[in-house]
């Protein structure tokens, strides 16, 4: 069943669905492309539509190896389509729903790669938002790299931006995926590009470990956790691994290395780190979630990995999707929440290799669908003429164009 779209385009069938739209596998004038079409409620928004051409050269301007890049965008009608690169192969939530925990050295040589198309839009003045294994697509049809790692691309550059950054609402909200929101964003600082930093750091550490550092349980929890609570070591990984790691974990922005620097601190560890096993590492305990009702949860046994506390992205994203659903938008935490004051819940922080409470990857359905359920509550109570936290934090928020030695942009 072919579709045209806008008057180059061809889209022959669908490669999969996200929370925006669907991805088609198309054609067009310059052979195969995929094609991100926008779901029909976005693409009807005038506003949105608005907001994607004015961002035209913005997302059609980064080329680079590790970037899927965006070829076109079509307004066509009803249609919205961004037309970028094709990559055969798979995202790495996938891959890492399959295997739980990569090898030290695959996972690095993933992260490096991110890290190198990190720099180069950091070096364009563009920071991504939205760094997580979701919108890591995974190549396979190219060479093996380091540890039999696929090379891995980053997508989705700006389109969280544009999608969910109405102008007319106000500076509370936060949007993002909780597990891999850095604790200046929880704080309602602007997002400059040591954010991804910090998403990318999650990222790998979690590739290392199976699950997040900060991740489980309710989303404001994962929230608190991020400003209040420091990284649990993972037992056995070497000690440079390790440092790198914490330093871009750092709650304070300035500590994170640049993603260039990180790159390359990164691909120097590869040697080190060849034929190493996947870490030893325990799923950390589940800890029953008190739910409104007061009765606490029983823990239930590992059923495979799960993904927690989301909620949508986009609103009335279908209930189809909610397996790649990973934003949430809620308000902004106050401060004597965070601290642990009459409405907060904060722990003290966990002796090292202690369990982490709530962060379990092991849930039911059920369970999620409830966690979700209340979370989209909170985020419906409180998004109530919220936030531009993203609008504010338009490109001029990006550092300066850093070195480039490691990122220079070059066709693919
Ligand atoms: P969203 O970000 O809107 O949730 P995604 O970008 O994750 O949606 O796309 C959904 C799926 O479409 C991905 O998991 C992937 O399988 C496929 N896909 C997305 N972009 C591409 C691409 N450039 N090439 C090949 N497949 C893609
Ligand atoms: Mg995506």
């Amino acid at each position: 069943m072919a579709r045209k779209i806008g008057s180059r385009y061809t889209a022959h069938q669908i490669l999969g669905r996200g929370s925006a739209g669907t991805v088609w596998l198309g054609e067009g004038p310059e052979g195969p492309v995929a094609i991100k079409l926008l779901r029909e409620d976005l693409s009807s928004d005038q506003e949105l539509v608005g907001r994607f051409v004015q961002e035209r050269t913005a997302l059609l301007g980064l080329e680079h190896p590790n970037v899927v890049s965006v070829r076109d965008l079509v307004v066509d009608g009803n249609d919205l389509a961004l037309v970028m690169d094709l990559v055969r192969g798979t995202d790495l939530r996938t891959r890492l729903d399959r295997e739980r925990r990569l090898a030290p050295e695959a996972a690095v040589a993933i992260a490096a790669d991110v890290a190198d198309g990190l720099a180069a839009a950091h070096a364009a003045g563009v920071v991504h938002r939205d760094v997580k294994p979701e919108n890591v697509l995974l190549d396979m049809q190219g060479p093996l790299g380091p540890g039999g790692s696929h090379r891995a691309l980053l997508t989705d550059f700006g389109v969280a931006k544009l999608i969910d950054n109405p102008r007319r609402t106000r500076a509370t909200k936060i949007i993002g995926t909780p597990d891999y929101l850095a604790p200046e964003i929880v704080e309602g600082l602007p997002p400059r590009a040591s954010v991804d930093i910090y998403a990318l750091a999650t990222v790998l550490y979690e590739l290392l470990a199976g699950f997040t550092p900060f991740g489980g349980g309710h989303p404001g929890a994962v929230l608190r956790r991020h400003v209040t609570e420091t990284v649990v070591p993972l037992p056995g990984i070497p000690d440079e691994l390790w440092q790198l790691l914490v330093q871009c974990l750092a709650k304070a922005p300035a500590s994170r290395l640049r993603a260039s620097e990180l790159a390359a601190r990164l691909r120097e560890l590869l040697p080190l780190l060849a034929g190493m096993p996947p870490l030893d590492v325990d799923e950390p305990d589940v800890e029953p979630v008190r739910e409104e009702d007061g009765e606490p949860e029983e823990p239930v046994p590992s059923a495979g990995p799960v993904r927690r506390g989301a909620v949508p992205l986009v609103p009335g994203a279908r209930p189809s999707d909610s397996n790649r659903d990973t934003h949430t938008s809620m308000r902004v935490p106050a401060p004597d929440e965070l601290a642990g004051g009459a409405h907060g819940t904060a722990r003290a922080p966990r002796a090292a290799g202690a369990p982490r409470p709530g962060s379990a990857r092991n849930r039911t359905t059920t369970r999620r669908r409830r966690l979700t359920l209340a979370a989209c509550t909170v985020a419906l109570v409180t998004a109530v003429g919220v936030g531009t936290w993203l609008a504010t934090s338009s490109d001029e928020d990006a550092p300066p164009p850093q070195d480039t030695k490691n990122s220079a942009p070059t066709s693919p």
